[in-house]
């Protein structure tokens, strides 16, 4: 398979397709390592472990670089979230393995948390190196081997981590990763008979998929999909700072963050001022070649994807919506690249396609609500739930409207990120919770002995 750079369209590598006899053998090279990894010692894993985090450190910069290149994001975020946080949720892993209880006693049992067995780890390209370390950090401490499938676009940065994880000296096939697309190498490893949890972060519509074939074999699924995450402006909150931190989390990555706060919902007093704020702040990000550390906004991934935000801006516009910046209009001030202009998008309707759907592109809408009880049924008006934001005067307002969202994550005031808090879906973004010790206990199962 060849492997493009979004932001010159060149081909700058090739890696193999793997089929199904590749993910058979790594499988069965999993399946032979699964005991001897599930009575190793706490102690055990965790020195391996952290010759692992240490390899992720020491690797910084070729991360950086080998993301900028493959998935087209600009060099100062790359160097910051794609290489910065799966180190930081790599060395949290640590801390919770050197203190996890992996034994309780209840009444008259001892309940043990034994491995949950071989984990077949499937992966998307956004945020190519992070979604890989949330699952496969936390399934080897748990005492599980793992076959990784990471995405055809940024199959580069799996093949870097696999090679830390050799370095590192883990015992053969307790990792495996298997390159190739999704239809083939991806099907086959959610099928296969010998895996007994699957893993899967990406599109809803696939999510569907894995999980009706994961039904029949009786695996357990955990699924990260997608959102339409909310973003709530309470009044009393401070409109300026909650539009300025909407545009910057909705362009980031060129929009292709699953918990990407797509939904601005002002209140309809206020709602004027913050669409000429929003369409002020969207100036800033100017789209150029994510190598230069000057460059807010890269190109999106491939040509599929473009092709897929200018459809969704189109279908806006023809629907009623007002472009107040960007539009679907090609960029023809850079030479090559999978380019779109950030485009903040006035008078929408709930109903309106690019209200429900997600977009995966650096596209904001806004909408206005009447009152709290509307606002809440708007934020929660999508098949959706993974995450929100909501600003308000004071924490405590801010709190108790987030406990009306029907979603996983809500970050009040611009609350930031915690890589130890759980991380997944409510409705249609999921099953099942990454990150922190919940994340840890998804690939654990319980043994209760009575005496
Ligand atoms: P995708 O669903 O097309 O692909 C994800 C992975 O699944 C890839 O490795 C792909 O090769 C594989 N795949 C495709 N078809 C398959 C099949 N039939 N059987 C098994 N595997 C298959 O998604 P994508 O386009 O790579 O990623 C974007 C999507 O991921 C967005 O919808 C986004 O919201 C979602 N996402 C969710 C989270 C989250 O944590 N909730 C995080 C990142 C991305």
């Amino acid at each position: 398979m060849e492997v493009l750079n979004p932001a010159t369209e060149r081909v700058i590598a090739t890696v193999p397709a793997g089929g199904a006899a590749d993910v058979d053998a790594a499988v069965a090279a999993a399946r032979r390592s699964a005991r001897a990894w599930a009575t190793s010692t706490r102690e055990e894993r965790l020195a391996l472990l952290t010759r692992l985090r240490d390899g992720l450190a020491g690797a910084q910069e070729e991360i950086t670089a080998t993301v900028v290149a493959e998935l087209g994001a600009p060099v100062g975020f790359a160097a910051a979230v794609h290489a910065g946080l799966p180190l930081t949720v790599a060395s949290s892993y640590l801390t919770l393995l050197a203190e996890h209880p992996f034994e309780e006693r209840i009444g008259n049992s001892l309940v043990l948390a034994e491995p949950a067995g071989v984990i077949a780890a499937i992966t998307p390209w956004n945020y190519p190196l992070h979604q890989i370390v949330a699952k496969v950090v936390p399934a080897l401490a748990a005492g599980c081997p793992v076959v990784l499938k990471p995405a055809e676009d940024t199959p580069l940065v799996a093949r870097l981590f696999a090679r830390l994880v050799h370095e590192a000296g883990f015992p053969a096939g307790v990792f495996n990763l298997v390159t190739g697309t999704g239809a083939v190498a991806g099907a086959a490893l959610a099928a296969h008979r010998d895996v007994d949890v699957v893993s899967f972060t990406g599109s809803t519509a696939v999510g569907r998929t894995v999980a009706e074939t994961a039904g029949r074999g009786l695996k357990r699924v955990a699924l990260e999909l997608g959102g339409k995450s909310a973003n709530v402006v309470l009044p009393g909150a401070d409109l300026t700072r909650a539009v300025n931190v909407n545009v910057a989390n909705v362009f980031a990555n060129s929009g292709q963050t699953c918990s990407a706060w797509t939904r601005l919902l002002v209140h309809r007093d206020h709602y004027e001022e913050a669409v000429s704020m929003a369409a002020k702040a969207a100036e800033k990000y100017v789209p150029g070649d994510p190598t230069d550390p000057r460059t807010r906004i890269g190109p999106v991934v491939n040509a599929k994807q473009l092709a897929r935000v200018r459809g969704y801006l189109e279908g806006a516009i023809t629907e009623g919506a007002r472009v107040v910046a960007g539009g679907p209009e090609p960029i023809t001030e850079l030479p090559a690249g999978f380019y779109v202009r950030p485009t903040v998008l006035a008078d929408v309707t709930p109903d309106m396609t690019v209200a429900q759907e997600e977009v995966f592109g650096p596209v904001l809408v806004i909408l206005p609500y009447r009152d709290e009880e509307h606002a809440a049924e708007l934020a929660n008006g999508t098949e959706y739930g993974l995450a929100g934001g909501v600003w308000a005067a004071d924490t405590d307002t801010a709190a108790a409207f987030a406990r009306r969202l029907d979603t996983g994550q809500v970050d009040l005031n611009g609350g930031r990120f915690n890589p130890l808090a759980p991380f997944g879906g409510y409705k249609s973004s999921g099953l099942g919770r990454e990150l922190g010790r919940h994340g840890l206990e998804e690939f654990l199962q319980y043994k209760s002995l009575q005496y």
